[in-house]
């Protein structure tokens, strides 16, 4: 029996994928590919674990990304950090 979230087509299916990723979330299992499951008839989204050290970096850069927002929200407005 299938117990994963199963999808009716590739293209329902690759939506879904697209949508987790773009969101950007920091996630434990990351999907990474639609395929076709011949017990259900189905679409399953197969996940990667994501590695602490690719985390970490993930993480790293989006606060990075804050940081450098911040900066050139301070250089816009000309306000100086004392
Ligand atoms: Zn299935």
């Amino acid at each position: 029996m299938c117990t994963k979230a199963r999808f009716p087509s590739r293209a329902l299916a690759l939506q879904r994928m697209i949508e987790i990723q773009t969101k950007g979330e920091v996630r434990e299992k990351n999907p990474v590919r639609v395929y076709y499951c011949s017990e259900c008839g189905g679409y399953h989204l197969t996940s990667a674990a994501m590695d602490k050290r690719k985390k970490n970096k993930i993480l790293k850069r989006k606060a990075a990304a804050v940081i450098r927002i911040a900066e050139d929200w301070l250089r816009r407005k000309g306000w100086k950090i004392e």
